[in-house]
Order: C-alpha cells, then sequence, then structure tokens
C-alpha cells in the first residue's frame, strides 16, 4: 500500500503550481477564471502562478480564445504555453532499430532520425542511440543543457521509477540500466523518463491526440509490433495521463497447451498474432516451398513485414491465410480486453492494419465476441504506424515528467 505524503505549505505551492502549468498544457489557450473554476483554487492564486510563469517565460498570453468571448470590460486574454520554451529528446530503442526525435513544448518535432541496423547486442545498441541524440544536438545547434528533459522507450518488461529494463527476453536483454547508460553516456544531468515502448506511445497520443481522443475518460494504446502490448490510461481533468495498467497482453494465454511463445509460455497471444509470429509463420512457408509472390519480393532475404504486406495486396492466398489467422486471434484479444476494461476509446497500432481489409475484419471478429450484457460502445480507431511514433511518445513522457515536477524556487 502507498500512503500519500501530507501537505505541508512547501508541498502544496509545488502541487498548486503543477497543477496549473498541467491544466494550462492540456487545456490551452484558457482563461485564468476558467482555470481556477477547475481546479477549485482562488483568482488571485492562480494570477500569481501564472505571472510568474509569464516571467519565465514559458506561457504567454494569447490573443484567440476558444469561448465566444462575451466578456465585459478589460479583457484578460487566455494563455497559453510558449512552444519554444523548452525542448526535450525522445528516443526508442529495439534490437532492429532505433530512432530519435528533437521536439519542442508542444511535441512539434524540430528533428527526427532513424537508424535501421539490428542490433541485438543491448551495449551497441545503447551506444548507438546515444550517437542519435548527439545527432539531434548537432543539428539543431543545440547543448545538453538547453534539454528540459530526456525521454527513453524499449520494448519489455521497465520499471520506470527505476529506469531499469528488467527484461526483454527475444533479445536476451536483461536488468539493464537504461536511465544510468543514457546518463553516463551522453553526461546528461537532467530527468531522464523511462518506460516501456507501448506505455510511452499512449503518453504520445495523451498528449498530441487531443482532437482523436476528445473527451474520452479512458483509453486503452493496443501496439502491435514484435510484441504486444495494451497499456489502459486514465484521462480525466484531475488525472491527465495516469497509466493505470501496462497491459502486457501479449501473454495472455489464448490457445492451452498452444504455440511456445518467448516467455516460455505456451499459447500466449504473441506467439499468434505479433509480427514475429506473422514473419515465423510466412518464413515456414517460404521453407516449406510456399507464398510464391512473398519469395519473389524478399529474394534470398528473410521475409519482412512491408514484404507481408505487399505480397497480400498481389494477392498471395498463403500469406493471406497466415494474416486472416492472426487479425482473428487479435480480434478475439481485443473483444476480452474490451469486456474485461470498457475503455471509452481504443487506439490501435500496428502495420497489419494499414490495410482496410484486416482492419474490417479485425473489428467484425471483435464485434462477433464483445459480450452482448456488456455493451461498452468503446470506439476502435486505428493509428497510422509513423517510424517515429515511439521517439515521440518518449519525448511526451519526458514533457509530462516536467509537468508533473514543475517547480519554481
Ligand atoms: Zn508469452
Amino acid at each position: 500500500m502507498q500512503l500519500e505524503q501530507g501537505a505541508n505549505l512547501t508541498r502544496v505551492k509545488a502541487a498548486n503550481q503543477a497543477a496549473i502549468l498541467k491544466t494550462i498544457y492540456h487545456l490551452g489557450p484558457i482563461r485564468r477564471s476558467e482555470i481556477a473554476r477547475l481546479l477549485e483554487l482562488t483568482l488571485p492564486t492562480i494570477t500569481t502562478n501564472v505571472n510568474s510563469m509569464m516571467a519565465r517565460g514559458i506561457v504567454r498570453e494569447t490573443g484567440s480564445d476558444r469561448s465566444d468571448g462575451r466578456s465585459i470590460g478589460r479583457k484578460a486574454h487566455p494563455v497559453d504555453i510558449v512552444p519554444e520554451s523548452r525542448r526535450f529528446i525522445g528516443v526508442e530503442l529495439q534490437g532492429a532499430r532505433r530512432t530519435a526525435c528533437l521536439l519542442d513544448y508542444r511535441g512539434r518535432a524540430l528533428y527526427t532520425c532513424e537508424d535501421r541496423e539490428a542490433c541485438p547486442d543491448y551495449d551497441r545498441n545503447i551506444r548507438l542511440s546515444c550517437r542519435l541524440i548527439s545527432q539531434a544536438l548537432d543539428t539543431c545547434c543545440l547543448t545538453l543543457e538547453q534539454i528540459a528533459g530526456i525521454g527513453v522507450c524499449a520494448p519489455g518488461l521497465v520499471d520506470h521509477e527505476r529506469g531499469i529494463l528488467e527484461v526483454r527476453p527475444s533479445d536476451n536483454w536483461r536488468n539493464k540500466d537504461l536511465r544510468g547508460d543514457i546518463a553516463r553516456l551522453t553526461g546528461y544531468e537532467g530527468p531522464i523518463s523511462v518506460e516501456n515502448n507501448a506505455c510511452a506511445r499512449a503518453y504520445g497520443a495523451q498528449l498530441f491526440q487531443r482532437e482523436v481522443l476528445g473527451d474520452a475518460q479512458t483509453f486503452a494504446y493496443l501496439f502491435i509490433n514484435q510484441g504486444i502490448a495494451c497499456p489502459l490510461v486514465l484521462n480525466t481533468a484531475t488525472a491527465f495521463g495516469s497509466l493505470v495498467g501496462a497491459g502486457e497482453v501479449g501473454h495472455m494465454v489464448m490457445v492451452p497447451g498452444g504455440l511456445r511463445c518467448s516467455c516460455g509460455n505456451q499459447g500466449c497471444l504473441e506467439a499468434y498474432a505479433s509480427d514475429r509470429a506473422v514473419l515465423d509463420r510466412c518464413a515456414a512457408l517460404l521453407d516449406g516451398g510456399r507464398a510464391p509472390r512473398l519469395r519473389e519480393l524478399c529474394g534470398t532475404e528473410g521475409p519482412a513485414m512491408e514484404h507481408v504486406l505487399t505480397a497480400l495486396d498481389q494477392g498471395d492466398r498463403d500469406v493471406a491465410e497466415v494474416v486472416e489467422r492472426a487479425v482473428y486471434i487479435l480480434g478475439v484479444a481485443v473483444a476480452n480486453i474490451n469486456n474485461f476494461a470498457c475503455p471509452d476509446k481504443m487506439l490501435i497500432e500496428g502495420k497489419l492494419f494499414c490495410r482496410q481489409e484486416n482492419r474490417d475484419h479485425l473489428l467484425t471478429v471483435v464485434r462477433a465476441n464483445l459480450c452482448g450484457v456488456i455493451r461498452s460502445g468503446t470506439e476502435f480507431i486505428f493509428v497510422e504506424p509513423e517510424a517515429c511514433s515511439g521517439a515521440m511518445g518518449a519525448a511526451a513522457m519526458a514533457i509530462c515528467k516536467d509537468l508533473e515536477t514543475y517547480i519554481e524556487l
């Protein structure tokens, strides 16, 4: 059980400052009176804090107003975040590739880069990742001291408090000190946030896709890649971005006694519906002399998801069967997740779902397996997979950390 800390004056002040800044960040442009109403604080408290944020250059008055502006007398302009006042770096490490980005406070990408060298060796991988960080700084003519926070994400089980990657079975990474290694190799002394890469994407959605999430109070982010994860997020005005579960759904047993999974168990969702599972199945087809279109596309190399998608477009029936099976099992899993958690919205990111046909098939299976009694009414939204979405999510975590810990000394 975790007990709440008691409040002394300094803590109250810090908590108020963070709450005000978060409100401006998530709802800005916003009037001071509206912030006071939402946070149940007095207008003078808001004004004092907002004025000092303005003096520090992180908040400014804006001319535009989202309300109808029918106020009388001197108009207090709404306030908003100054995007260029702070900069953040995000990095995603995977065995097969790394990406990095440098964002402003509002999440505008000033620089993104990708390194596609396959590198299962952790030590080399983390060095390559740090090289991307230097590249980002050099290109933007910035120094580490000008970076307000770094976010790092990786697949696998991550202890975000200690900054440790506990285990990534498929690359055999265990107990890796992500936070410590990034700090040591770059020399960065500011805050470094560390998370699982699906959770990072959920943070990214929360911060940068407000229109998509709308007034959803809870949302889930299903991320299908080499593994499968589905973090759940509470999205209310009082709990912006509170992650309520890391959502390791990839190891939910779908077929008792079924295929062996990288975790050692049998019949896990990942063993059937992850990109890795699809590629393993396709490689087996090729070994058996089947999937002729796929064979032509990948030549002597092993199949990649791009090849699989093109083979599907070209009507390779063998590949289509593999994909249909994966989408079917995923659809049953999505229905189970919704029967259990009933989020208002579910964002789905996976390469297979670039194709409309796979989207339609997934939703048909989901509807057929949703519990009729619960009727969750969940809205499903497909997210286009972007090369840098993990790095952007990692930077979003760094921004969340910055908002959460904002304190004026
Ligand atoms: Zn498993």
